[in-house]
C-alpha cells in the first residue's frame, strides 16, 4: 500500500495544531461528564494503544460527507441519521446490524422519494457506546439497605449490571469498543460494497423483513407502492440517460456518535499525509452533547480543532446568542459543511425556542446544517417508571419544526431519531397502537427509548408527506 494514499501517519501531536489546539489540549479545560478511572496507569496503555491502531474511518470519507453536507445546506440534499441511544457491544451480532441498516435504508428510499433529493445515510453506530448521565452515582436499596455505585455511562465505560466490579470505569473497555466498532464498520461497508443497499434494488433489504417485523396493512401497501414506483422511475430516468439518477441512487454510508469520551477521540485523532490539519478517525460524523457544550469546556476545546464535520445537540437551554458564538468559535472560518446544528427542543417548547434560534444564527451568516431531533425532548416516565416517547410529539415536533423553519426562510435540513429495526416496545402511538400497557412486551434498550420498525417507517412517511405537500410553496 502507497503511504502517500493510506491513513497510517502516527498521530503526530505535534503538527497541524492550530494556534494553541492540539488532539490533548482539551485535558486543561472542564469536562463535565470525566469518567474517574481508578487505575491511571491502565488508562494510558489503553491510550497507547489505541494509537497504534489503525483508523475505523478515512479522511477521504470524512472529506466526502463534508461535501455532502455542504450540498444539504444548500438544500440540495436532506441528511437523516438513526440509530440505537445507546450501541452496546453485544449489538455487533449480524442481525442487529442488518437491520439497522435496512430501517434506515427503507426511510431513505421513502425521504429520496419525497423530497426528491438525494439522501445523506449517517448511522449512529459503531461507536455509540459513550453516555452521558445527569447523575454521576446511582443508588439503589438492596436486601434494606442503600448502595450508591458509579452510574453505567455506556459500554465505552463499564457495565450495566448493578455491581461494584462492572460498574467501576474500566479503560480497557476503550479498545473493546474500538474493535467492536471496526468489526461492525467492516460489515456495513462489506454489505453496502456488495450491492446490499442498491436503491433499484429495495426487496434485498425489505423481503424477510416484512415477515418478522409487525407493519400494518397499510403501511405495507403503502411502501410496496412507493418502491415500484420508486423503481420504475429510476429505470425511466436512466434510459432516458439522467446523470442526475445516479446521484439519487449511490449509496454512501457514514457513521457517528456522540464524541463524549475524549481520551477515545483525541487517541484516534492524526494527521494524514497530504490535508491540513488533524481528523478524529473513529467515525465520520462525531457530536457534542447538550450537557458538553459549555464554550469553555473540554468537549468545545477537542472539536474545534478537528477537521471533521461536527454535530452540536442543542436544547431548549440553548441560548442564542451563546449558539452564535458557539457556531463561530467551532468555525472560525465560516467552512461549508462543518457544523450541523442537532436541536432537540421538545414537543412543549419548540414553538418557542427555534424561531429567536433560528433567526440569531442565519443572521451571524455562517453555514450550518439544521436538523430536528425530536426524540430528546420528548422522553417522559410512566406512572411504572419505564421511559418512553409519544410518535404522536416526535411527529409534532417535526411538523411543527418544518414550519417555524419556513417562516423565518431557513431550512430543516435533515432528522435524527432513536430507533431500531427491530419490533421493541419503547415508545408509545403509532398505526400499530402501542400503549403504555404494552411497553413491557418487548422493552430491551439500555437507554432511552427508541422508535420500532413500523414506527421508523411510519414517521418517514409522513415527514416526505409533509415535505410533499408543501414542496411548492415560495419558501
Ligand atoms: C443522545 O443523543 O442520546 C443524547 C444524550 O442526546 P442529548 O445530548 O441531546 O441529550
Ligand atoms: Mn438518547
Amino acid at each position: 500500500m502507497r503511504n502517500d494514499v493510506s491513513e497510517t501517519s502516527q498521530n503526530t501531536h505535534d503538527k497541524g495544531t492550530s494556534g494553541d489546539w492540539s488532539p490533548e489540549s482539551w485535558r486543561t479545560r472542564l469536562d463535565p461528564q470525566q469518567v474517574l478511572y481508578p487505575d491511571r496507569a491502565a488508562v494510558d496503555r489503553a491510550v497507547m494503544k489505541l494509537r497504534s491502531l489503525p483508523p475505523l474511518v478515512t479522511s477521504f470519507e470524512i472529506e466526502k460527507l463534508k461535501s455532502q453536507i455542504a450540498e444539504a445546506q444548500q438544500g440540495k440534499r436532506f441528511l437523516l441519521q438513526g440509530g440505537d441511544c445507546a450501541e452496546r457491544l453485544d449489538d455487533c451480532r449480524p442481525e442487529h446490524i442488518t437491520s439497522r441498516l435496512k430501517i434506515l435504508l427503507q426511510m431513505s428510499l421513502v425521504l429520496v422519494h419525497g423530497l426528491n433529493m438525494p439522501v445523506i445515510r449517517v448511522g449512529r453506530f459503531a461507536g455509540q457506546y459513550a453516555k452521558p448521565r445527569s447523575s454521576l452515582t446511582e443508588t439503589r436499596e438492596i436486601d434494606g439497605q442503600s448502595r450508591t455505585l458509579p452510574s453505567y455511562f455506556g459500554d465505552l465505560v463499564n457495565g450495566e449490571a448493578f455491581e461494584e466490579a462492572v460498574r467501576t470505569p474500566d479503560p480497557h473497555m476503550m479498545v473493546r469498543g474500538y474493535q467492536h466498532a471496526a468489526m461492525t464498520i467492516n460489515f456495513v461497508r462489506a454489505l453496502i460494497d456488495g450491492g446490499f443497499a442498491d436503491l433499484h434494488h429495495p426487496e434485498y433489504w425489505d423481503l424477510s423483513f416484512f415477515g418478522s417485523a409487525a407493519l400494518s396493512e397499510d403501511g405495507r401497501r403503502m411502501y410496496e407502492a412507493m418502491s415500484r414506483e420508486l423503481a420504475s422511475a429510476l429505470r425511466f430516468m436512466e434510459n432516458l440517460g439522467e446523470k442526475a439518477v445516479d446521484d439519487l441512487t449511490r449509496v454512501d454510508f457514514f457513521t457517528s456518535h456522540e464524541g463524549l469520551n475524549l481520551l477515545y477521540e483525541s487517541a484516534q485523532t492524526r494527521t494524514v499525509p497530504r490535508r491540513e490539519g488533524h481528523y478524529d478517525l473513529t467515525t465520520h460524523l462525531p457530536w457534542i452533547g447538550e450537557r458538553t457544550r459549555a464554550l469553555d469546556g473540554a468537549h468545545v476545546e477537542f472539536f474545534r480543532g478537528i477537521r471533521n464535520p461536527v454535530g452540536v445537540k442543542l436544547g431548549p437551554k440553548a441560548d442564542p446568542d451563546e449558539v452564535v458564538e458557539l457556531v463561530r468559535y467551532l468555525n472560525p472560518s465560516g467552512e461549508p459543511g462543518r457544523l450541523v446544528l442537532i436541536v432537540r427542543m421538545g414537543v412543549e417548547q419548540v414553538g418557542q425556542k427555534l424561531e429567536r434560534l433560528l433567526q440569531a444564527v442565519d443572521k451571524a451568516g455562517s453555514p450550518v446544517l439544521w436538523v430536528c431531533d425530536p426524540m430528546h425532548g420528548n422522553t417522559r416516565s410512566t406512572s411504572s417508571g419505564r421511559k418512553t416517547r409519544s410518535v404522536d410529539d416526535i411527529y409534532s415536533e417535526l411538523a411543527q419544526s418544518i414550519d417555524i423553519h419556513r417562516r423565518v426562510s431557513t431550512r430543516m435540513g435533515g432528522v435524527h431519531f432513536e430507533l431500531t429495526g427491530e419490533d421493541v416496545t419503547e415508545c408509545v402511538g403509532g398505526a400499530a397502537g402501542v400503549t403504555e400497557h404494552d411497553l413491557e412486551q418487548n422493552y430491551s434498550t439500555a437507554l432511552d427509548p427508541r422508535l420500532n420498525y413500523a414506527q421508523s417507517l411510519e414517521l418517514a412517511f409522513l415527514l416526505s408527506d409533509r415535505f410533499r405537500s408543501t414542496r411548492k410553496d415560495p419558501k
